[in-house]
């Protein structure tokens, strides 16, 4: 499988290439050159499988591995009992009705990040052990992505991972959970200041090349083509437990901030699992939901970007959504580059309203907005029918499917994180404490391990500097 970009650079690298990679070269986002297709048949031959080796099946198709076996044992290693709680690894949960949640968050870090982090650790680990490299991650957290990246990261040979975060931001599960990590290859860098000011700094630092290409830097943003592979596999076993026969339609609802998610979604589908409609969500961010309402992408400034109470969809722009728009328009690279570094850069939004491709989008993707008060009202409301707390980004999108059920087609919410992590709110809706998952009963309570640092890029290249190994 060869990979190729968005905006026109040739299908010529491997898997391999493109897996430590963020943007292509010309600016655009890695895509396979083709989705491998599974017929009705191959899908139900995947019910007989345990999640790795389904992992295993889809997986292959995109790395196209060297050593297959490696691979299956990689998987099986990733994939466990121990650290995503049941051997199912992902589980259907009948809510009311037609609907049902796709438990995705039972990870360590209570979220689903981790159900692709965790295979990039050790990806990233073995690739950097065959060429003998090094990786200093640098990013930039508002709560969910940098703690699934440290627990991803921590211990593993070849790899330090330096996180910004915006200090007394976070809920104080999500920071304890961050700070209580004290492994030598984890720094936890706290910035007086919101998030965005930490993502500038980050992009400052992967901008000047040269410190880039001395220290090994990267990063670990949703774009990462490895990270969206390894969410496809999760819908094919939401499918494959959720209907009776292969073949049966299904609709997803998608709690969606960058896009990469419901980006897996479509994906699967393009690959011949029977999902019928994506139902995208959105919090009061709601970039995307205005786009698949009216065919206007405008992504938003720092300033109209509101701080909700569903933090991790607190989005300006939906960094995967190119790859998308790219596929709908039949993969025409030198349009994609016309809108999103044309258009975006000239007049900040494009239109599509008028292209026969938003027809085509709007069959395959509906969508709609929440906010705080039919958050509080969502979560209250399952709890009182069913006895089962959701998290406010998990209430976002039962809301919104409750919208678009359809008779006789069943819905699966994908629960995107536990609602231990956002504590004040589910106590705001239900008036009672979420339940602590075991083995952190005590996670507030635990010694914080965190350097504050200036809002200053200096400070931050000199902080690296300074903890890399052969100074
Ligand atoms: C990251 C995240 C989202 C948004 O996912 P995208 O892939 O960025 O669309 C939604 N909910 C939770 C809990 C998250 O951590």
């Amino acid at each position: 499988m060869k990979y190729l970009s968005t905006r026109g650079e040739a299908a010529s690298r491997a898997f391999d290439d493109i897996l430590l990679e963020g943007l292509a070269p010309d600016g655009g986002l890695y895509l396979p050159e083709h989705y491998p297709r599974f017929d009705a048949a191959q899908l139900a031959a995947l019910r007989e499988l345990s999640y790795p080796e389904l992992a295993h099946r889809v997986l292959r198709e995109f790395v196209a591995p060297a050593d297959d076996a490696a691979l299956l044992a990689l998987l099986r290693e990733t994939y466990t009992a121990a650290t995503f709680g049941s051997d199912a690894i992902v589980r259907v949960k009948p809510l009311d009705g037609a609907i049902s949640l796709l438990g995705v968050s039972e990870g360590p870090t209570l979220a689903f990040k981790d159900m692709a982090l965790q295979l990039l650790g050790r990806l990233f680990e073995r690739a950097l052990a065959a060429s003998g490299a090094e990786l200093n991650i640098v990013g930039a957290t508002s709560g969910d992505t940098g703690s699934a990246a440290e627990y991803a990261m921590r211990g593993r040979r070849g790899i330090r991972v330096f996180m910004l975060s915006p200090l007394g931001r976070m809920s104080a599960f999500q920071t304890a959970q961050m700070y209580s990590l004290d492994d030598p290859n984890i720094h936890n860098l706290a910035v007086q200041d919101v998030f965005d000011t930490c993502q500038d700094m980050v992009k400052a630092v992967s901008s000047d090349l040269d410190f880039k290409r001395r220290r090994s830097i990267g990063t670990i943003n949703s774009i990462n083509w490895a990270r969206v592979a390894a969410q496809v596999v999760y819908y094919f076993a939401g499918y494959l437990r959720a209907v009776g026969r292969i073949g049966e339609p299904l609709d997803v609802a998608v709690p969606s901030g960058n896009f990469g998610n419901i980006l897996a979604a479509h994906v699967a589908r393009s690959m011949g699992l029977p999902l019928r409609r994506l139902v995208l969500a959105t919090n009061e961010n709601d970039v995307l939901d205005e786009f698949f309402r009216s065919g206007v992408y405008r992504p938003r400034s720092s300033a109209e970007t509101r701080q909700t109470s569903s933090p991790s969809m607190d989005i300006s722009k939906a960094s995967n959504f190119e790859r998308y728009v790219f596929d709908m328009l039949g993969r025409d690279a030198a349009r994609t580059r016309a809108l999103f570094a044309d258009a975006l850069a000239r007049d900040g939004r494009f239109d599509l309203s008028a292209d026969p491709a938003f027809a085509r989008m709007r069959d395959g993707i509906v969508s709609g907005r929440s906010d705080h008060a039919r958050r509080i009202a969502t979560i209250r409301e399952v709890w009182e029918r069913s006895r089962v707390l959701i998290d406010p980004h998990t209430a976002d999108g039962v809301a919104v499917a409750r919208d678009h059920v359809e008779a006789g087609v069943p819905m699966l919410v994908v629960e995107t994180a536990q609602p231990a992590k956002f504590a004040d709110t589910i106590v705001e809706a239900t008036g009672q404490q979420p339940p602590r998952p075991p083995g952190t009963e005590d996670l507030e309570r635990r010694p914080q391990h965190f350097v504050v640092i200036d809002a200053d890029v200096d400070a931050l290249k000199a902080y690296i500097d300074a903890h890399c190994a052969g100074n």
